[in-house]
């Protein structure tokens, strides 16, 4: 199934820390919200208040496949609803990296241990085998302990609304989050809503009865791909839900909610080591957690679960082991082999294929500070490439101002995303493929709908369009790159 990507002309916006839902402006120290020593060295010598933000780019997504979205997940993207986002990892408050593992790479702590076996004791009275010289398996254990249940069950459905639901949604944001402020409307925008086509979102009937008996099937090839809500009932009551996207490389966990009087069955833990279960017996590779974040304690419980981080400027990972002593404290890093690297690497070619990791880790340098820091090469870079674009009657200026703070607090301009900005092509990227006429790839491919006269047409040429309309398709170059760009349909 290719479903064209049906976008918004990417935008850009920067809220006050307050509003961060990890930090809440809130960070013990205030070094923790710089992502560069550099930064913060300036605006403490400085003696200023000035702070960081919650800065974040995105789109809105009308439509989209969900081999598109499994791309974008591993390029540093998240979906909402129907928004997708990515941090500014620059100047944002908070360093979100994308994170992904699998079921083997889980170490088995005590902790995990002790989750599955309270879990087994509440639905089954059983302890657990005690291992006859076999190593502890805990996804034979989950398993065992779900068939041998006769109170409790799980169901995988289509991500629609329901009242029990959101009952159930509206107990948790109150008393685990001491959140009011929901309402059905909100439920289903953030939990049910998707920007997958009608079909993908229903499934067949097929693809649900075969999901669901992926506790004790031996079918290789697991059909179903999209969105899905996974009930978890206790006594025929909804104790929890599980909001996935099951995508061809993983599957992704996008919010896990559950009845807080049931608290003592750690049930989000026990979701995270079923969901990894789930993924090695249907055979999806990886196990996408969202984002992690090292100075969160309510996020950072997601690297017991022994994963990788991308590195989002090379689109490759790398084991959150190894990079612990790059990111502590809320620190960004860029990996290189080359220490002196000062320039943001290319990333156009890189996304036309799968992500891949780094391999020879000593032999990597952290190179944020070179790139990013205060003296960073990136700025002036960026301004050059804004010069180059502009005589090309592309209209992109200098930035005003050199600063990770105050950075597009222009709200009238929310299309104006920072010339620098890591994990989007580079300016200086987009102004050579401008001039080598990669652009070209787009032209007749590439539908632009003008919502001021209501018209779908293609793009016939790229150097046709107007000055406006060519910076919007290059911002939306800039977030995913030609080849994703190609057959997509922008709003503008
Ligand atoms: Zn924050």
């Amino acid at each position: 199934m290719t479903e064209r990507l049906v976008v918004s002309e990417p935008y850009y916006f920067t809220e006050p820390m307050s509003h961060c839902g990890y930090c809440k402006g809130k960070k013990p120290k205030r070094q923790n919200n710089f992502s560069l020593q550099s930064w913060y060295n300036y605006h403490s010598d400085k003696h200023d208040n000035d702070n960081t933000a919650n800065c974040t780019m995105g789109v809105q997504v009308e439509l989209m496949s969900v081999e598109m979205y499994d791309k974008l997940c591993n390029m540093g993207f998240r979906r909402s609803g129907r928004f997708l986002y990515k941090p500014d990892l620059l100047r944002n408050c908070c360093r979100l990296y994308t994170i992904r593992t699998t079921a083997e790479k889980v170490h088995i702590s005590k902790d995990i241990k002790s989750c599955v076996k309270r879990f087994k004791k509440a639905v089954t009275a059983q302890q657990t085998t005690k291992g006859r010289g076999t190593p502890y398996n805990y996804m034979k254990e989950i398993v065992e302990a779900e068939n041998d249940s006769q109170v409790f069950h799980t169901r995988f459905e289509p991500a629609f609304f329901s009242e029990e639901k959101y009952k159930l949604f509206a107990k948790y944001q109150e008393r685990v989050h001491d959140d009011h402020d929901h309402s059905p409307k909100s439920f289903k925008r953030f939990l049910c809503d998707s920007p997958f086509s009608p079909d993908v979102q229903k499934g067949t009937k097929q693809e649900w009865d075969q999901l669901n008996g992926w506790k004790n099937s031996t079918t290789e090839y697991f059909k179903r791909l999209g969105p899905a809500h996974e009930c978890y009932f206790y006594e025929d009551k909804l104790i929890a839900l599980a909001v996935i996207d099951i995508l061809p490389s993983g599957i992704s966990s996008v919010y896990f909610i559950w009845d807080p009087d049931y608290h003592k069955w750690s049930l989000g833990k026990l979701s995270a080591l079923r969901e990894l279960t789930i993924c090695s017996k249907i055979n999806r590779k990886f196990y996408y957690m969202g984002y992690y974040m090292d100075d969160c304690p309510k996020m950072n419980y997601k690297g017991h679960y022994g994963g990788e981080l991308m590195d989002i400027c090379n689109f490759k990972f790398a084991p959150l082991e190894f990079l612990q002593q790059y990111i502590e404290d809320g620190n960004f890093f860029v990996l290189s082999d080359e220490s002196d690297l000062n320039d943001e690497p290319d990333l156009n070619d890189r996304l036309t294929k799968h992500p891949t990791t780094w391999q020879e880790l000593e032999k990597l340098h952290n190179v944020a500070e070179n790139i990013y820091g205060f003296n960073g090469k990136a700025f002036s870079t960026a301004d050059k490439a804004a010069d180059r674009l502009s005589q090309q009657e592309i209209p992109y200026r200098k930035d005003a101002v050199r600063d990770i703070c105050h950075q597009n607090t222009n709200k009238k301009d929310i299309y104006r995303i920072p010339n620098v900005a890591p994990g989007l092509l580079p300016l200086h990227e987009i102004a050579d493929l401008v001039s080598e006429g990669k652009f070209d790839l787009l032209n007749n491919r590439l539908l632009l709908f003008d919502t001021t006269d209501g018209r779908i047409r293609p793009m016939a040429r790229f150097t046709d369009e107007s000055p406006q309309i060519k910076k919007a398709i290059c911002n939306l170059v800039r977030l995913f790159g030609l080849q994703n760009t190609r057959d997509a349909l922008l709003i503008i």
